[in-house]
C-alpha cells in the first residue's frame, strides 16, 4: 500500500505511459478542436489506435504532410492504459503512396478500402494479416490495370481473415455439394445455397459458376497476380453485387466512400 501510494505521488501521469512503436497506416483523420487531430491508424502490432496528434494544424506543426490519409510509417506514441485515445509522439513516413493520390479514383479505392477496414475492426483487434494485407493493397493500387478487381479481392481476403469468409464451396445450411449451373448466394446466411435450401433465403442473389470460381482463384492468389486472372464484365458485376451486401449485411453500416465509388463507375 505505502509503495502505491509513494507511486501515486511521486511519478507524474504522462511518466505512467509507454511509449510504444509500431508499423502504422493512417486510415482516417478528423479535426479536433482548433490545433489537432484525431489519427486512427491500422497498425501493425495494436490493431487499430486512435490517438490525438497535437498542434498538427498549426502552420509550423512539427509533423508536417507525414499524417494525411493513406500514409504508411513509424509510429511511436504514449499508451494510455484504459483509454481508447492515444497520443501521436512521433510518426516517421515510410510511403505516402504517390502513385495512388496521383489519381482520383485510385484515391477514393484506397480511402474505402481504409474506410473498410475501420468499420469492421474494433480497436485493439490485432490482426498482422490485415495489416499486410492493407500495405499489400496500396502498394498495388497505385499502378494495377484493373483497380475494381483489387477492390474485389481485397474485400473477400479482408472477409476471410476478420471470420466473415463466405462459404463457397459447399452449401452453406447442408454442408451439400452445389451442383446447379446457377448458383444462389445468401449475404444473411453466408454464402452458396444448394436447390433444396434455396427457399431458406428468398433474397439470395443468383451468380453464375464462373464468379465463384472467381472468387475461390482470388482467394488463392496474390494481390501483386490479379491480373492473370480473367474476369468478365459479368463477373465484376456479380462480385461486386455479392461482396457489397455481404460486407453491407455484417457490418450493418453503408460507407461513405462505397457511395462515391457508385458515383464514380456511372459517370460516362
Ligand atoms: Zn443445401
Amino acid at each position: 500500500m505505502i509503495a502505491k501510494s509513494i507511486h501515486h505521488f511521486v511519478v507524474p501521469f504522462y511518466y505512467q505511459m509507454s511509449v510504444q512503436k509500431t508499423h502504422a497506416i493512417v486510415i482516417r483523420t478528423f479535426p479536433l478542436g482548433e490545433f489537432d487531430k484525431i489519427i486512427t491508424f491500422y497498425t501493425a502490432d495494436f490493431g487499430k489506435v486512435r490517438a490525438v496528434a497535437r498542434s498538427i494544424r498549426r502552420p509550423k506543426s512539427r509533423f508536417g504532410g507525414s499524417l494525411e490519409l493513406l500514409n504508411y510509417g513509424t509510429l511511436l506514441f504514449f499508451e494510455r492504459p484504459n483509454r481508447d485515445l492515444q497520443i501521436v509522439n512521433n510518426f516517421d513516413l515510410i510511403d505516402a503512396f504517390d502513385g495512388i493520390k496521383a489519381d482520383f479514383d485510385r484515391t477514393v479505392y484506397g480511402c474505402y478500402l481504409a474506410e473498410l477496414i475501420d468499420a469492421i475492426e474494433s480497436e485493439r483487434s490485432i490482426n498482422r494479416n490485415v495489416f499486410e494485407l492493407l500495405r499489400g493493397a496500396f502498394d498495388t493500387l497505385g499502378d494495377v490495370h484493373d483497380i475494381t478487381l483489387l477492390a474485389r479481392a481485397f474485400e473477400l481476403k479482408f472477409l476471410d481473415l476478420t471470420g466473415y469468409a463466405p462459404q463457397l464451396s459447399h452449401c452453406v445450411v447442408c454442408a451439400s455439394p452445389v451442383l446447379n449451373p446457377t448458383l444462389l448466394f445468401s449475404s444473411r446466411l453466408g454464402g452458396l445455397l444448394c436447390t433444396g435450401c434455396a427457399d431458406k433465403d428468398t433474397n439470395a442473389v443468383p451468380i453464375v459458376r464462373g464468379s465463384c470460381e472467381l472468387m475461390k482463384q482470388i482467394r488463392k492468389s496474390d494481390l501483386r497476380y490479379l491480373a492473370r486472372l480473367r474476369a468478365s464484365d459479368l463477373n465484376h458485376r456479380e462480385l461486386k453485387s455479392v461482396l457489397s451486401s455481404f460486407i453491407s449485411y455484417h457490418t450493418e453500416r453503408t460507407l461513405k466512400s462505397l457511395k462515391l465509388i457508385e458515383n464514380l463507375e456511372t459517370l460516362p
